[in-house]
C-alpha cells in the first residue's frame, strides 16, 4: 500500500508559539487565515507583539513547570519564534505534545561553532573558525585564523552583539575581558561581495520549498534593508539553495530554516548563520511572494502541504529601527509600499519597531 500522507492537524487546533516578538506577532497572523489559533508562551507574553493578536497567552518563567504543564494541555503543536528557548524547556513539552523543528535544530543553531561545524560535516563551506575558552586560545586562535577577524560570543549573540573586530594592533586581553564571556568563536573577517540567504521549509512529509535567494545588506551587524532577486549570477544562487536544503535535510527539521551566507569575490558561498525559525530576511515575502514565509511556517508545522514559493514582484524590504518609524506616514503614501508594525509600546536606538515592503516592479514575464 502506498504510504498515506500525514494528518494535517484541524481547522481550529491551536499552534503554541514559545517567544512573544515579532515572528510570533505575524505567525499568528498568518495562522488565522487557515482557521488556526495561537496560544503564546515567553517570559514576557502579557501585551506583547505576538500576544496582542493572538488566542491566549502565558507570561510564565522557562522553568516554571506548572504553566508548562497547562500551557501544553491546550495546543496541538508546539513551535518557537526565537532559537534561544532553553533546551531543558523543549524537552519538557516534548513529552507532552509534538515540538516542531524538533531539538537537534535548536541545540546546532543555539552555539555558533555547533552551527559552523554542523554545515562543515555536511560538506559546505564557512569562515575560517576557531573556538575559544580562555585568553591563551584566543592568541592561539588568532595565529591560526588570521586578522581582521572577529570575536564573537557562542550564545544569546543576535544583530551584531556580542561581537568586537580584532586587527592587527588589539589588545587582546581588552577584547577578551570586554567580551564577558568564557564561550567564543573568532572568524576571520570575510571580504564578501554580497550577503544572501534562503529560507527552507520542509513539510510533515519530507517536502522541501525554498523561497528565492534574498540579498541582505546589514549595519552595525543588524539587517537593514533585503532586496529579490538577489543581483549574483544562477550558479552562485544555485549553491546557496543547495546549502539551504542540505541544512533542513541533515536538521531533520519540520519547520522553516533561515540560512544566511557571505558571497566572496571568488563566487565560493559561505554560510555564517542559521535560525530555524521565520527570519527578518523573508518579510518581503509577505507582498512580495505566492506565500509568505509564515504562511509556510504555519503549513510545516501543522502538516498542510507546503505553499508555491514564486517571486510575484521584485521587492525590497527596509526595516524600521528606532525613529525610523517616523517616517510610516511617507511610506503610508507610496501606492508600491505596505507597512507592517510590531506593535511595540516604546521606539528605542536599535530596536526594531516595524518593516515596509516595497514593490520595486512587476516580475519580468509575468
Ligand atoms: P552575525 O551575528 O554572525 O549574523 O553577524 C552580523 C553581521 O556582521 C553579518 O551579517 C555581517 O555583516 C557581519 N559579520 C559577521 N561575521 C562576519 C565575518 N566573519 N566576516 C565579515 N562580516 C561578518
Amino acid at each position: 500500500m502506498a504510504p498515506q500522507p500525514p494528518k494535517p492537524l484541524p481547522a481550529n487546533a491551536t499552534i503554541g508559539i514559545l517567544g512573544g516578538g515579532q515572528l510570533g506577532r505575524m505567525t499568528a497572523l498568518a495562522a488565522a487565515p487557515l482557521g488556526y489559533r495561537c496560544h503564546i508562551y515567553d517570559p514576557d507574553a502579557a501585551g506583547g507583539p505576538a500576544a496582542q493578536v493572538s488566542a491566549a497567552a502565558t507570561s510564565a518563567a522557562w522553568d516554571d513547570w506548572a504553566a508548562l504543564d497547562a500551557f501544553a494541555k491546550t495546543v496541538d503543536v508546539v513551535t518557537y519564534e526565537f532559537e534561544n528557548v532553553p533546551m531543558a524547556t523543549v524537552d519538557y513539552l516534548m513529552r507532552r505534545v509534538p515540538v516542531r523543528p524538533g531539538p537537534m535544530a535548536l541545540e546546532v543553531a543555539q552555539h555558533r561553532v555547533e552551527e559552523k561545524s554542523f554545515a562543515r560535516d555536511q560538506g559546505l563551506e564557512t569562515a575560517h573558525y576557531w573556538g575559544v575558552t580562555t585568553l591563551d586560545e584566543l592568541i592561539d586562535g588568532l595565529a591560526a585564523v588570521g586578522v581582521p577577524s572577529i570575536l564573537k560570543t557562542c550564545r544569546l549573540g543576535y544583530d551584531g552583539k556580542g561581537q568586537i573586530r580584532i586587527d592587527m594592533d588589539t589588545s587582546l586581553s581588552k577584547v577578551w575581558d570586554d567580551l564577558g564571556s568564557d564561550d567564543a568563536i573568532l572568524e576571520r573577517m570575510v571580504r564578501f561581495t554580497t550577503e544572501v540567504s534562503v529560507i527552507a521549509a520542509r513539510g510533515l512529509d519530507g517536502e522541501i520549498a525554498c523561497f528565492p535567494v534574498t540579498e541582505n545588506s546589514h549595519e552595525d551587524g543588524i539587517l537593514r534593508r533585503s532586496v529579490v532577486p538577489a543581483q549574483i549570477p544562477d550558479g552562485v544562487a544555485e549553491a546557496a539553495r543547495h546549502a539551504a536544503e542540505t541544512l533542513i535535510e541533515a536538521l531533520d527539521i519540520v519547520g522553516l530554516l533561515a540560512v544566511e551566507m557571505f558571497v566572496t569575490e571568488e563566487g565560493e558561498v559561505l554560510v555564517n548563520e542559521v535560525a530555524p525559525r521565520p527570519h527578518n530576511s523573508g518579510h518581503w515575502t509577505q507582498n512580495g511572494c505566492a506565500t509568505s514565509q509564515f504562511e509556510q511556517f504555519v503549513r510545516a508545522v501543522t502538516g498542510l502541504p507546503l505553499g508555491p514559493t514564486d517571486i510575484l514582484f521584485e521587492t525590497e524590504m527596509l526595516n524600521l529601527i528606532g525613529d525610523d518609524v517616523d517616517a510610516v506616514p511617507g511610506h503610508l503614501r507610496d501606492p508600491a509600499a505596505h507597512v507592517h508594525l510590531y506593535g511595540k509600546a516604546e521606539s528605542r536606538p536599535g530596536r526594531k519597531m516595524g518593516h515596509v515592503n516595497r514593490r520595486l516592479s512587476l516580475r519580468r514575464g509575468s
